[in-house]
């Protein structure tokens, strides 16, 4: 996967993940996000809108969500 392909997929995630949020209404403003590292590729998907990030960054660089900055996947 060239840079370029990569960065459309983040690009169309990031896209995706705006319109998702948009739907949804009345989460928890307490809840945590997570992050999952993921199987197939490098770094690590958001629980809330499965954006990719290199590391578990405290807030989701795509969504802003607050993680719980745990890695209870691993
Ligand atoms: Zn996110």
């Amino acid at each position: 996967m060239t840079t370029e392909t990569k960065i459309t997929v983040l690009t169309t995630l990031v896209k995706l993940a705006a319109e998702k949020e948009q739907l949804r209404d009345g989460a928890a403003p307490d809840a945590l996000g997570t992050w999952t590292k993921r199987r197939n590729g490098w770094g690590y998907a958001c629980s809330e809108c499965s954006g990719i990030a290199p590391m578990q960054y405290r807030y989701c660089p795509h969504c802003g969500y607050e993680m719980n900055g745990g890695n209870k996947n691993e």
